[in-house]
């Protein structure tokens, strides 16, 4: 019912022509390792892109919380799944204007995907079916800023995200003026934690490779609070 009501406000927003289509980036990573948009994603995607809109312009959805709420008493169906930091200022249900029920989030700081995060990606994959699994950083990233500082961490636990994040900072060294190294480092971690995603979970691979799963990375906004695409649709390319 929700995603069909989204659907339809997504299709009534294209045909108004106020739906603005997904930002694309610079195409700087491949998709081919996300599998090929399938059409839920797609529509999934553009449900969360039209939030986000909406987000921008400071026009958020109208909501009967209470009636929804007891209607998701008796069960889940999200529609994505949201590997996000935990940064407070990208709290995913409110910069994709989502509601209730809507998409299943896992957030660890820098966005990294540990065993914990995984199996959360699992569970919803599996169990919940989602179409789409977004994978987001954000500007200013206050985790991947310490990965790029090569300070020591006062914590074996802080330490553990760290060096999550330090093969993309490494990364990005290569190629960044030293001015672009935290925003190159932070969309290089966006692409390397979707790619540990799918290195280290069966079930996550296995949900692609069959057209179940679709992956995308995005970039959050501080200032303008647009989230914009990083890895280009397969079909978009060549
Ligand atoms: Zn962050």
């Amino acid at each position: 019912m929700m995603r069909t009501l989204c659907v339809a406000i997504v299709l009534s927003l294209t045909s108004c022509g106020l739906l603005q289509p997904a930002q694309a980036a610079p195409a700087q990573y491949s998709s081919d390792i996300h599998g090929q948009a399938n059409a839920s994603a797609d529509e999934v995607w553009n449900s969360l892109i039209a939030g986000n809109s909406r987000f921008v312009e400071g026009k958020p959805e109208a909501r009967d919380l209470v009636p929804l709420r007891r209607k998701l008493a008796s069960g889940q169906s999200p529609k994505a799944i949201i590997l996000s930091c935990s940064d407070s200022r990208v709290g995913p249900e409110l910069i994709f204007d989502q509601s209730l029920g809507d998409v299943f989030v896992v957030r660890t700081a820098g966005n990294v995907a540990d065993t914990v995060a995984l199996g959360s990606i699992e569970y919803a994959v599996d169990h919940l079916h989602s179409p789409l699994l977004v994978v987001l950083g954000h500007q200013k990233c206050g985790a991947v800023s310490a990965a790029c500082s090569g300070e020591k961490m006062p914590s074996k636990n802080l330490d553990a995200i760290v060096e999550k994040i330090g093969p993309a900072v490494t990364q990005a060294k290569t190629y960044a003026k030293p001015d672009d190294l935290l925003e190159s480092a932070i969309r290089g971690n966006v692409h390397r934690s979707a790619e540990d995603v799918l290195a280290n979970s069966d079930i996550v691979r296995d949900a692609v490779k069959s057209g179940k799963l679709s992956v995308i990375e995005a970039e959050y906004e501080l200032e303008s609070g647009k989230v914009v695409r990083l890895n280009m649709p397969a079909s978009s390319q060549k």
